[in-house]
């Protein structure tokens, strides 16, 4: 970390600790965020880091992005979707968007005005991406949008939202196009149920639905139709390392909480970091935690310096998701019966880790993709 990177760490984690921890139950019952938490993040500099500062972002890179979603995991208040917002849909709007779309859109996403969700994934479209059946069909000087998306992040609270369609379906992947829609400024577009999860409760999750949404063809993201298949997978990496910083931070969160515990708990009259087994199973865990760090360290490094390749991406998110599960059950296990409490946050981080081994592309999709490299 950088000088500024660890100042933008502290001033998140105080800031997340004083505004969201206190509500962060809150906004577990209620399964959702509110907008003035949103607004309050854009206010502190937390929305939209790494966006230039020409539209409305604070002017950072990948690394500060990185020290938000660690101080979000080390604070413990997972379900705030931050990162979604700053790290994958705004570098789409930058990075493909024109300058008028830049200009429109980034400086509101900064503040937390818009909320930002990516919807990709359909009922019949999960990991083969090629099967949207999402359509864009041009009429005039806009696009009508029919279909339906499922397990959106930020799904009911997003008002802006990077659609997924075909717009040459007889093109396969290369009929694939991103489009944005402003959901307060069209008709036809609702919003379906807010998922009932069994973790990251307070992230709502959302069916959503197209019903003849017609939009601006200006809103097209790539100066021509069917370059969306690309786009995403130029953006994958980036996604994948995203999932990775939740991973190692919440990696390390749980080994802290976990060391306390069992430094205070007694059981046959000493403490539970006397038995041996505590000492071996710490003693492994940590030295997981300290690779898991140094891998993901350089691949932010190398992300940074631009190398970042699609391969280790997928290595990064599958191994340091799957030992984000291993590190937090057996972190439960030394809590005890105390770990399936649910005031003790260990069992809120085992329910939190499980989906970061689905979402994202899952560990059996980047295994694919690290098989075809060999
Ligand atoms: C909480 C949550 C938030 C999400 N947020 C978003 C979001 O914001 N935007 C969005 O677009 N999507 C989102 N998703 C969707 C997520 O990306 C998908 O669930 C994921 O890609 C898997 O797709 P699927 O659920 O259709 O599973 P399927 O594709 O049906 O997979 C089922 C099983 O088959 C395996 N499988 C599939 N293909 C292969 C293969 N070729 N080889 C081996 N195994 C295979 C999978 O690994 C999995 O184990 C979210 C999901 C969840 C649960």
């Amino acid at each position: 970390m950088s000088e500024d990177v660890a100042m933008l760490y502290d001033m998140a984690t105080k800031f997340l600790e004083a505004e969201i921890a206190p509500r962060y139950e809150e906004f577990e019952k209620a399964e959702s965020f509110d907008r003035d938490s949103w607004r309050k993040a854009g206010a502190a500099g937390l929305l939209c880091a790494s966006m230039p500062e020409a539209y409305g972002g604070s002017g950072g890179t990948f690394a500060h992005e990185s020290a938000i979603m660690e101080a979000i995991s080390h604070v413990g208040v997972d379900g705030f979707g931050i990162a979604l917002h700053s790290s994958i849909v705004a570098p789409y709007i930058l990075l493909y968007g024109s300058e008028e779309q830049k200009r429109k859109w980034l400086p509101r996403m900064a503040t937390g005005e818009l909320i930002g969700a990516i919807a990709m994934t359909e009922p019949g479209a999960g990991s083969d991406l090629q099967g949207v059946k999402t359509s864009a069909v041009k009429d005039g000087n806009h696009y009508l949008i029919n279909g339906s998306k499922t397990f959106i992040t930020n799904g009911q609270l997003a008002n802006l939202i990077i659609v997924v369609t075909k717009t040459d379906p007889s093109k396969g992947a290369k009929g694939t196009s991103l489009i944005v829609v402003e959901t307060d400024e069209v008709e036809g577009f609702e919003r379906g149920r807010n998922l009932d999860k069994i973790g990251l409760k307070s992230n709502d999750t959302s069916e959503l639905f197209f019903n003849d949404v017609r939009v601006p063809t200006a809103n097209l993201l790539g100066a021509e139709e069917g370059q969306g298949f690309v786009q995403l997978m130029q953006q994958l990496p980036q996604e994948r390392l995203q999932i990775g910083a939740t991973a190692i931070a919440a990696v390390e969160r749980a080994l802290a909480l976990t060391i306390d515990y069992v430094k205070e708990r007694k059981a046959f009259g000493k403490a539970v970091i006397d038995f041996q087994n505590t000492q071996f199973r710490l003693a492994e865990l940590k030295t997981e935690a300290t690779i898991g760090r140094v891998f993901y360290n350089d691949c932010v490094a190398r992300h940074l310096a631009g190398g970042l390749d699609p391969v280790t991406a997928s290595m990064a998110k599958y191994w340091l998701s799957d030992l984000q599960g291993k590190v937090v059950d057996e972190c439960l296990q030394l809590h005890g019966g105390y770990g399936y409490m649910n005031e003790y946050p260990i069992a809120r981080m085992y329910r939190d880790a499980r989906v970061q081994r689905i979402y994202g592309g899952t560990n059996e999709i980047m295994k694919l993709l690290i098989a075809r490299s060999l």
